[in-house]
């Protein structure tokens, strides 16, 4: 049975007190059945993890490098996300793709990195709008997938979330269906049943993300194949994201 798992990826948003305001509204959050965490922006990590000590929420971060150290100006490695509290990473995010040019071989080492310095990651794919209408969803979230995992051990797929995020639902206020979103994971699964082994595709939790609210939180976490959910518009607000928290079928 897969723990379903909640993540609030904050972005470039929030100043340093609102920050810790949000933190401080979601520390008494029922997660006894969830995993939950919130993704700031870097520069308040530390800040927003001393609010959320001793509560249930984890800290991780949107972004890091795959080196442990060197001559990267302005970049962050696993090891000092580690250092600062983060358990989890984004690795691939689609802004971080399109906006910053982030190839998913690029996203597979760094997935890889992340491992190796004690993080969780969390691999992002998803298909835009265009690629969608030609038919090709299938063929671009294998390709992501592929190359976002080729470089782990079975083991360490195994402790991957993916978050299939259609790039068309993100931020847009459009969601996908229940139905559209389900596709898409039942195919993600298969395709680690076909590369991993069925043991390995039944443990991996798959989140959705594009547009989820309160409103529709329900009816997606209800889908067989979506174990939980990447908010980022509505994780800015601790009501509704703890909304969506307690939108998590129970066990
Ligand atoms: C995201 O940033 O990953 C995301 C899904 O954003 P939103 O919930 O605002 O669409």
């Amino acid at each position: 049975m897969r723990k379903i798992f909640i993540a609030g990826n904050w972005k470039m948003n929030t100043d340093l007190q609102s920050a810790k305001d949000l933190a401080a509204g979601l520390t008494q959050v029922d997660a006894s059945n969830v995993d939950v965490a919130v993704i700031p922006p870097s520069v308040y990590l530390s800040s927003v993890g001393t609010v959320l000590a001793n509560s249930p929420v984890s800290l991780g971060a949107q972004n890091m490098h795959s080196e442990k150290s060197g001559a990267y100006t302005g970049e962050l490695s696993g090891t000092m996300l580690k250092d600062i509290g983060c358990s989890y990473v984004l690795c691939g995010h689609s802004e971080r793709r399109t906006l910053f040019g982030e190839s998913s071989e690029w996203v597979g080492v760094k997935v890889a990195a992340a491992h190796q310095s004690g993080l969780l990651p969390i691999l992002c794919i998803g298909e835009t709008l265009e690629e969608r209408e030609a038919g090709k969803v299938a063929e671009v979230l294998i390709h992501q997938l592929d190359r976002g995992l080729a470089e782990l051990t079975p083991e360490q797929v195994a402790t991957t979330t993916i978050a299939y995020e259609p790039v068309w639902a993100i931020g847009t206020g459009r969601t996908a269906s229940p139905e559209q979103a389900q596709d898409a994971h039942r195919m993600i699964r298969s395709r680690l049943a076909e590369t991993f082994g069925s043991s390995i595709s039944e443990t991996v939790r798959i989140q959705y993300g594009g547009s989820v609210k309160p409103q529709n939180a329900a009816e997606l976490l209800q889908q067989p194949d979506i174990d939980g959910a990447l908010v980022g518009g509505a994780s800015l607000n601790a009501e509704s994201f703890t909304a969506i928290i307690e939108a998590s079928p129970q066990p």
